[in-house]
């Protein structure tokens, strides 16, 4: 089947990695740090050069981490961090955007999200996140989190058709998005951020790497299950994945499974396995 490109071009000319990498959880054991800021930094120089951190993660220790990670790299890093939505305006929305600034070591982000959506307006998001652009202190803006009826509230705001991306969940056990927000977001050359692209750990993952098909494909290629996942997730034009690794090895690997091409008739067999819902389910969440 036809080959992936490595990158995304995004309607304002910005360059995205297919791949890139999350951090939720980093930051929270001493013992790990030095492993969880190499792998980053392995990530990146394999390619994987977007990183995707959150006020919230660690209570903004995640965000100290990629901060050091990304020391003397930071022109050649497209780093992603959100605000709590109960700070998505005003005053507090810049009071966040500067903090992060900070932990991060950076006079800039290039794409701030809006967490989820909360109680305040849109509204108030859309033109506190315009002013923060026009600051420079972030290059662009997006939501994570949004269903369909969301993204068309949002676009029927002014400003609110500058939003870059919508982050969300999408993994081979969770296509719900693919039955309606996907198709809406590509009709709006609005990229597709994938979340938990290996389905995190435990036992839905379990059922997704133990599953016959998803072993017989991995076998094929010479890869892991998780590998056949991660280039799934992202053999749509328009979806980027940002699987988290805290070990050089899974960095690797990860970075191998961007290579990955499926044929069709595995995406064929993965379809059968794991079918598309045939009809709208609300938006899957962590
Ligand atoms: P993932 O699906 O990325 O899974 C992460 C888990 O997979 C970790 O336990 C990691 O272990 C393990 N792993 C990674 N690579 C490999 C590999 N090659 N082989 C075996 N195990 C591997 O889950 P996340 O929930 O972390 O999602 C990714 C990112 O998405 C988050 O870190 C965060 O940045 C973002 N996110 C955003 C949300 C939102 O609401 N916007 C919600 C949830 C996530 P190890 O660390 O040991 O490598």
């Amino acid at each position: 089947s036809k080959p992936v490109s490595d990158t995304i071009l995004m309607p304002d000319g910005a360059v995205l990695p297919r791949l890139g990498q999350g951090t939720w959880t980093m930051g929270e054991h001493a013992a790990n740090r030095a492993e969880e800021i190499a792998a980053l930094r392995h990530g990146v120089e394999l390619g994987m050069n977007l990183i995707d951190t959150a006020e919230m993660y660690g209570d903004g220790r995640s965000e100290e981490l990629v901060g050091e990670a990304v020391q003397g790299i930071r022109d050649k890093v497209f780093l992603v961090s959100k605000v709590y939505p109960h700070n998505a305006a005003g005053a507090a929305l810049i009071r966040s955007c500067e903090a992060s600034l900070k932990r991060l070591g950076t006079d800039h982000l290039d794409l701030y999200l809006l967490h989820w959506r909360g109680t305040l307006p849109l509204e108030e998001t859309v033109e506190g996140m315009e002013a923060l652009v026009a600051s420079g202190k972030i290059a662009r803006w997006g939501v994570s989190n949004f269903d369909t009826p969301d993204m068309q509230e949002l676009l029927r705001i002014p400003g609110g058709n500058h939003c870059a991306v919508n982050q969300v969940l999408y993994h081979l056990g969770s296509r719900g998005i693919e039955h309606e927000l996907l198709p809406w977001l590509s009709g709006h050359k609005i990229p597709v951020m994938a979340y938990s692209p290996l389905a995190q750990a435990g036992t839905l993952r379990k059922g997704l790497t133990e599953n016959e098909t998803v072993q017989r494909i991995a076998r094929n290629h010479e890869a892991t299950p998780l590998q056949i996942l991660l280039a799934w997730s992202i053999r749509e034009a328009d979806v980027l994945a940002i699987p988290k690794a805290g070990t050089r090895q899974h960095v690797e690997e990860n970075a191998a499974a961007g290579k990955l091409v499926l044929t069709s008739d595995e995406l064929w067999q993965l379809d059968d396995a794991f079918p598309q819902p045939s009809w709208k389910v609300p938006l899957d969440m962590i």
